[in-house]
């Protein structure tokens, strides 16, 4: 029976969404082509046995003292190991900051194709193919790749994490040789933020600002809405240039890509650099003064209106809703 890989992704100790939704998208491509899936995570990780939920027969921990803390090129040699050995069809990646790291380092020496922050993955025809968005995100286009074992980047949030099963996978662990003498870079000290909002890749709803606000201190309320709504805050390029937001809240082209459940635009025109970060999202809701702002193209809803007044009105009205239950 041929595998489906997937590179898990963990933090303290414990497995992330990315992965649970990378394994999901796997076991769905693997019944299509009656291929097993196998989970390979670098390290060894608590609830490894409960990917078998989400579709993975077995979990492969990939161990060496070099593997404590991550490094492009300790993970790439270890995965490519792993890799070498099981021959997989594909090799499915979390599109997070790391894999996005990793994918092409581990491409390069594997000499195999990358096909980087997919939306979609589909077999037509007995293939695998996958969906890009092109030309910041004008265009879809499915793809096909063409040589063996393709690493396929999966954008976060844009595949469901599915239980279909109760099973434990198989849980192996692994020796793996890493040479400590290529590692180029080292993490000598992670400093978490505690209790902090959740990164924008990983949040299931974002509440962004743009330039309309016309000063940092009106985030307030873009603030208070994102705490009813349990949302991390985002803001456009426009928002962040002029300081009043930290880079690592944008969201576009040259900032972060999203995929949540519900983005909630306020006062952001929906520059094209701006939906590229973000079109992808579920349910978009856009709220603007101008009824022809190009937000409203992608909006699934939209309020033409002074984001002063409808913000306050419609963290409010949330409130009293969930207050009411
Ligand atoms: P504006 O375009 O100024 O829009 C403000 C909006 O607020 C308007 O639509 C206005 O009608 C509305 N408004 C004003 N007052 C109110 C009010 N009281 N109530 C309601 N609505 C109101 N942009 C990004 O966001 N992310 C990127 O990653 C990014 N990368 C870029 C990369 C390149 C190479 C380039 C060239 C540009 C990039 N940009 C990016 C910039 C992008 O082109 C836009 O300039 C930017 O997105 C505009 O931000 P904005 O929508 O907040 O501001």
């Amino acid at each position: 029976m041929s595998t489906l890989l997937v590179l898990c992704e963990s933090k303290s100790g414990k497995l992330k969404a990315v992965t649970r939704e990378a394994v999901s998208a796997a076991a769905k491509i693997a019944k299509a082509l009656n291929a097993s899936v196998v989970a390979v995570h670098i390290g060894e990780v608590e609830d490894a046995a409960g990917l078998g939920a989400f579709g993975a027969g077995k979990v492969i921990q990939a161990v060496s003292p070099e593997l404590t803390a991550y490094s492009t090129e300790g993970f790439a040699q270890a995965a490519a190991e792993v890799i070498k050995t099981a021959k997989p069809i594909a090799v499915f990646i979390p599109a997070t900051i790391r894999g996005k790291d990793l994918g092409p380092r581990l491409a390069a020496r594997l000499g195999h194709t990358l096909l980087s922050d997919c939306t979609d993955v589909r077999v037509a025809g007995g293939k695998i193919e996958i969906m890009r968005p092109m030309y910041a995100g004008k265009v879809n286009m499915w793809a096909r790749p063409t040589s063996e074992c393709p690493l396929i980047g999966l954008r976060p949030k844009a595949f469901l994490a599915e239980e279909t099963g109760t099973a434990a996978a198989q849980v192996e662990s692994r020796n793996v040789t890493v040479d400590a003498g290529k590692i180029r870079a080292r993490v000598v000290e992670e400093k978490l933020q505690e209790g902090g909002p959740v990164d924008v890749t990983e949040a299931d709803i974002i509440v962004s600002g743009g330039r309309g606000l016309k000063g940092p201190e009106n985030f307030g309320m873009i603030e208070e809405l994102a705490k009813i709504l349990g949302a991390s805050v985002g803001a456009s390029r426009a928002a962040v240039d002029a300081g009043w937001r930290p880079h690592s809240e944008q969201v576009g082209q040259t900032g972060k890509v999203v995929s949540p459940t519900l983005y909630v635009a306020v006062a952001i025109s929906g520059a094209v650099q701006h939906l590229a970060g973000m079109n992808s999202s579920r349910v978009i809701v856009a709220i603007n003064k101008d009824a022809d702002a190009p937000i409203f193209k992608v909006a699934t809803y939209g309020i033409v209106g002074d984001a002063f007044q409808v913000v306050p009105a419609l963290t409010e009205a949330i409130g009293k809703a969930k207050a009411e239950g």
